[in-house]
């Protein structure tokens, strides 16, 4: 099945999001403009809106900075933590191979896994070892951070 993209503004629809991109002009809009319309999101801690920077980390960045992060899993119950550790492990996996450049991931897993030593939640990695066959860096990182190496 062919995917489409389908413009928010106008209903009209195209066969690559590039495509689409372009389109915006149309309607004298950027990016920002467009994606922060039509698809708000919000910092996890502070509730406020998130800004575009780029498409990739608008939709996959939920806090402004790491010092957030750490407030938030700090503050909130272990078993929400626990789920958007999860969540966010699927979606990096999933995206890496086309979208991230390895600088990125490293940096993503890294954070995601001082959550996990935060609320010494060291079940999740057996879990997420198991069920999302992640590849060996993250296997390999998270045994470094058990074993102290990185915090
Ligand atoms: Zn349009």
């Amino acid at each position: 099945m062919q995917e489409e993209y389908a413009c928010k503004e106008c209903e009209s629809k195209f066969k690559s999001e590039g495509a689409l991109h372009k389109h915006l002009k149309a309607h004298n809009m950027s990016m920002a403009e467009y994606y922060t319309r039509f698809y708000p999101r919000y910092n996890k801690l502070t509730k406020e809106p998130l800004p575009f920077k780029n498409k990739l980390d608008y939709f996959n960045i939920d806090f402004s900075n790491r010092g957030q992060m750490i407030e938030w899993c700090n503050n909130t119950d272990n078993n929400e933590v626990k789920e958007y550790i999860i969540n966010q492990l699927k979606n990096r996996v999933k995206n890496k191979e086309l979208k991230y450049a390895p600088n990125h991931l490293e940096l993503e897993v890294h954070n995601l896994l001082l959550l996990i030593c935060i609320k010494r939640i060291s079940a999740v990695m057996d879990k997420l070892v198991k069920s999302l066959a992640l590849n060996q860096y993250i296997v390999k990182e998270s045994n470094k951070v058990f074993s102290g190496k990185i915090i």
